[in-house]
């Protein structure tokens, strides 16, 4: 089994989290103020829910977490408040990327 040998489900679940993501209407979070009374908007709720579902589909284990990670998602070194970036959810989102592109490519 190679590493792009994703369940189908699973890209399915990808590419409708990418949908889900371009849906967002949060306000901008203030991660130097009260950054912990943010509340999500309905997209990120069910950001949030298809998540969950595509831990489950890729088997992760619960360290794992999260699945993935935008590549571009922006960090502040040295804030605690900030996440750091997911070297290893950032690697999974870009090659359920390229999985999920390459089936496209062959439909
Ligand atoms: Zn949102």
């Amino acid at each position: 089994m190679t590493k792009l040998n994703f369940p189908a489900e699973a890209l399915t679940v990808f590419r409708h989290m990418q949908t889900i993501d371009e849906q967002c209407t949060c306000l901008e979070r203030d991660w130097e103020g009260a950054y912990w009374k943010h509340k999500r908007c309905a997209a990120c709720e069910e950001w949030s829910h298809q998540h969950s579902r595509l831990h489950d589909l890729l088997r992760l284990r619960p360290d794992q977490w999260p699945a993935i990670e935008h590549p571009d998602t922006e960090s502040v070194p040295g804030n605690a408040a900030y996440p750091q970036p997911d070297r290893e959810a950032r690697g999974r989102y870009r090659l359920l990327e390229k999985a999920a592109g390459e089936r496209e490519s062959i439909r």
